[in-house]
């Protein structure tokens, strides 16, 4: 079998699914160990019969519903390549916004905090491109505690990175920049039951209140951890713009606003703290 065989017979086993052809692409890539150039300008190249059983699996997984990214290990996350896996949330190209906010204030060093960090995804986005700041990334979970101190290892990226629950690990500490990508699917909403989601811990997506414990906790705590100016700046669900505004506002905080995703859903709202 040659490459362009195994593309063309993994795309047509995916057919129905999400995505076919991407998926299909990277699969036997990482089978075949090949970079996509070689893929698509050498396809007549023959596939190792070893390399075309692994690309099989990797297909029959796929067919399973199993994520892309937990079959790779790995997913990429604004231009970084990540370790992924299934004890904490893949991460989305809907949090490149959270990012590019976060890179829109001053760049003036600062100490952040990210909580709920998962795979490390936005604390290391964010120091990959502000290497003066200094980054304090906290998760529940230990596993996902472990994942991301191996990101943050593999890309150097200046964090540190705590196991516990939200400010638990950072008593008494001050930040410029709280960000958080928490929980926040309402537990009874039936995309639960579809695609990716499937087969990522219910830790990293539910909270209770139809989805706005999590962001009414932090958004509560959040000024005794912040200095004054300070941000803090929480990705929700795309029809909670309105419901996070208000319970920043009520809370005090100032200059709220929403921002829309790449597909044009309210996806992240910020506000800026001041002391009293
Ligand atoms: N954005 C994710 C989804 O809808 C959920 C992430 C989260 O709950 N923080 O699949």
């Amino acid at each position: 079998m040659t490459l362009l065989e195994a593309l063309k017979w993994g795309r047509a086993a995916l057919a129905g699914g999400e995505s076919p052809d991407i998926d299909a692409q990277l699969l036997l890539m990482q089978a075949a160990k090949v970079s996509r150039t070689t893929l698509l300008a050498f396809g007549e190249r023959p596939l190792a019969p070893q390399a075309q059983a692994q690309f099989e699996g990797y297909i029959a997984r796929r067919q399973n519903g199993e994520p892309v990214a937990h079959i790779l290990g790995e997913q990429e996350f604004y231009g970084l390549a990540l370790e992924v896996n299934p004890h904490t949330l893949i991460p989305r190209p809907d949090t490149e916004t959270l990012v590019d906010l976060a890179l829109a204030l001053p760049e003036a060093p600062l100490r952040f905090l990210d909580l709920g960090t998962g795979t490390g995804a936005i604390a290391i986005a964010i120091s990959h491109h502000r290497p003066a700041w200094q980054g304090v990334a906290v998760d529940a979970i230990a596993e996902a505690a472990a994942l991301a101190g191996r990101n943050v290892q593999r890309h150097q990226a200046k964090v540190e990175v705590c196991q516990g629950s939200w400010f638990m690990p950072v008593r008494g500490q001050r930040f410029g920049l709280i960000v958080s990508n928490p929980p926040y699917i309402d537990p009874v909403d039936p995309h639960l039951g579809q695609g990716d989601v499937r087969f990522e811990p219910l830790s990293a997506l539910i909270a209770e209140e139809a989805g706005l414990a999590d962001l009414r906790y932090l958004v509560e705590q959040a000024p005794a951890y912040l200095e004054s100016p300070g941000w803090l700046m929480l990705e929700h669900g795309y029809d909670q713009g309105a419901a996070v505004r208000q319970l920043m506002s009520e809370r005090g905080f100032e200059l709220v606003r929403s921002e829309r995703d790449l597909g044009g859903q309210e996806r992240v709202t910020l506000g800026q703290w001041q002391d009293k």
